[in-house]
């Protein structure tokens, strides 16, 4: 097994390996090029089961309004490939493989106003979705691990349990 480095192009927030001079092999933008993206808009994977906690996953507002997106693989396959897949493969071999993916999504009326949360895509297997968050409720959902570090740590000389 080689290393492939797969990194997030900023453009199109699809995981690639760059081809040369940082071309994004799916959007074909330059991925070092990155003076139009806007820095606070970042992918989330939130898989079904997920809590999330009640801030507007657009703008980081506190609300508690949610909002339930259904990946629908049927309006997807109709949409892309569907009468292509329909020539080989029957429908109902299809609705018995898959199940559909919800997540209920925190966001606020004012971004409500902007249109309903699409997913960025939908992993039927793994039963999650992405989505373009704001960088400051990512950080709510999943906080990055290297800032793990307690200033209250004389917690554990005041309890210590010396008798081993
Ligand atoms: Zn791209
Ligand atoms: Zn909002």
């Amino acid at each position: 097994m080689t290393g492939h480095i797969t990194v997030e192009c900023p453009h199109c927030y699809t995981r690639v390996l760059p081809m040369e001079n940082n071309i994004c092999p799916a959007c074909k933008m330059d991925m070092s090029d990155t003076h139009d993206i806007d820095p606070r808009l970042v992918s989330l994977v939130i898989r079904e089961s997920d809590d999330l906690p009640p801030y507007c996953y657009s703008c980081n507002s506190y609300t508690e309004r949610y909002v339930k997106v259904v990946g629908d693989k049927g309006t997807l396959l109709d949409q892309s490939f569907g009468s292509v897949v329909s020539l080989f493969v029957p429908r109902r071999k299809i609705e018995e493989n898959t199940s559909n993916v919800f997540v209920r999504l925190p966001q606020c009326e004012l971004c409500a106003e902007a249109g309903e949360p699409s997913p960025l895509y939908v992993d039927y297997i793994n039963q999650n979705m992405t989505f373009i968050v704001n960088i400051d409720f990512k950080k709510r959902v999943q906080p990055t691990p290297s800032d793990e570090t307690f200033p209250d740590d004389d917690v554990s000389t005041d309890g210590e349990i010396t008798d081993l």
